[in-house]
């Protein structure tokens, strides 16, 4: 159906591209491009051994807008699925404006010398997406991503309105690490030592991270700790369901978490600034990520499940409801089917299944948009059938945490 340029070679993009050659009716022909070759060539050689398809593999550096385009029109590529990192997303939405294609990311935009993500920079592009006649979907994973999509499905099927709504993402897995991230660690302490920020009452509500902690049950995964984070799917939603009054995210951590990432940071080793040592300039996170395991190579030693997904409360023909949607994954059964993670896999299902959107038509409208202003009904079919299977269910009334 369509021929797709995916950029990064990690582990959220090794899911992705295996899920892709398992749909080869849709995505026809895949090239797979990052910094370093090699690693494009061994996702290849696993999706060839686990599949029988033969993706194509390139050297590209995401920052340089004429190399990457350079690459598109070699590969005739009508899609860019963006899964290096968030600080290539401009460059690379620019390379797309350039060769006339469209454009799927997962997380978005957060420039490199300030941790601050926001979605304004990518969000100013709208009008030349609209002017060139092209689609850019922006945060196409579980969430952001995943996420958004069930928001508005409970309010397309489910509520009139979203009074509030929590997203809760929950890890209940082991890979026996004494400290280890389940996604690239530099993004992943970046976003959890963040200042948190919730929304309530038309403001946004800060607080230190790591400080508002709630135990909560979560299915298939039990009990849990979850902390209070900012998470970029509060802009979005808060943005585009205005009437929402309360939008808070949680994610679960285990103590050991808490410890490492606590001393790490009160020692500087999260540091985002370059310091000196020993006559050489080192940006202390890029260090600390070469320690850390590879979360690409966690998939083997992963046990347990994963949930993920939110409670909402709103009205329908003027009663109070309140539902809980949610997918739940379970790390080994992942590992098998495509030699992931289930952190890499329920981000890079989503970020297959919104490109499939976009590469059959479904979701082809000029401009640049969240996930959550899409028609959620297509996608969620296909995350049924797709390894991602979601449940809804009523409960008695809104949270009380
Ligand atoms: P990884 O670090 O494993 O992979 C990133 C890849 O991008 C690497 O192959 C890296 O190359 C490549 N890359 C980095 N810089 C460049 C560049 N300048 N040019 C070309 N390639 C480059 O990350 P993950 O797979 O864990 O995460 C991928 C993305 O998914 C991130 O943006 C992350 O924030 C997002 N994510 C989204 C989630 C969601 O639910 N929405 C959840 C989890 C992650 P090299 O190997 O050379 O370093």
């Amino acid at each position: 159906m369509g021929k797709t340029l995916v950029i990064g070679a990690g582990g959220v993009s090794s899911a992705a591209v295996h899920k892709m050659a398992m749909n080869a009716d849709i995505f026809s022909e895949i090239t797979l491009a990052s910094r370093r070759k090699f690693k494009c060539d061994e996702i290849a050689e696993g999706v060839k051994q686990r599949t029988g398809v033969t993706i194509a593999t390139a050297e590209v550096d995401a920052m340089d807008v004429a190399a990457v385009v350079a690459l598109i029109r070699k590969t005739g590529a009508e899609l860019l699925v963006n899964l290096a990192l968030p600080y290539q997303d401009l460059k690379l939405m620019d390379a797309c404006l350039e060769a006339g294609i469209h454009y799927l990311d997962t997380a978005n935009y957060e420039p490199e010398d300030e941790a601050k993500f926001e979605y304004r920079w990518q969000w100013a592009y709208q009008d030349k997406f609209k002017e060139a006649g092209l689609t850019a979907i922006l945060g196409s994973g579980f969430d952001p991503g995943v996420t958004s999509v069930f928001a508005t499905w409970l309010r397309k099927h489910k509520l009139d309105t979203i009074r509030q709504i929590d997203v809760l993402d929950a890890n209940g897995g082991d890979n026996g690490q004494a400290f280890a991230t389940n996604f690239n660690p530099e993004i992943n302490l970046r976003e959890v030592l963040a200042e948190v920020r919730h929304w309530e009452n038309g403001e946004w509500v800060p607080s230190a991270p790591m400080t508002k902690k709630v135990e909560f049950d979560f299915p298939g995964v039990g009990k849990k700790n979850m902390y209070l984070m900012y998470h970029e799917e509060l802009e979005s939603l808060k943005t585009h369901f205005s009437e929402i009054e309360r939008a808070r995210f949680w994610m679960t951590f285990g103590d050991a978490y808490i410890m490492h990432a606590t001393v790490l940071q009160n020692v500087g080793m999260t540091g985002i600034e370059p310091v000196m040592h020993d006559g050489q300039e080192i940006i202390p996170i890029k260090f600390l990520k070469t320690l850390l395991p590879d979360p690409g190579d966690l998939g083997a030693l992963t046990k347990g499940k994963a949930c993920i997904g939110d409670i909402a409360t709103g009205m329908k023909d003027g009663v109070e409801k309140t539902y809980y949607i949610y997918n739940i994954c379970d790390h080994e059964e992942c590992y098998a089917e495509v030699g992931s993670q289930a952190v890499s896999y329920t981000t890079g299902v989503p970020a297959m299944i919104g490109a499939a959107m976009v590469l059959k038509g479904l979701w082809r409208e000029p401009g640049v948009w969240n996930m959550e202003q899409l028609d959620p009904d297509p996608f969620l079919e296909m995350l049924n059938t797709q390894g991602l299977p979601w449940q809804v269910h009523e409960l008695d009334g809104p949270v009380s945490f």
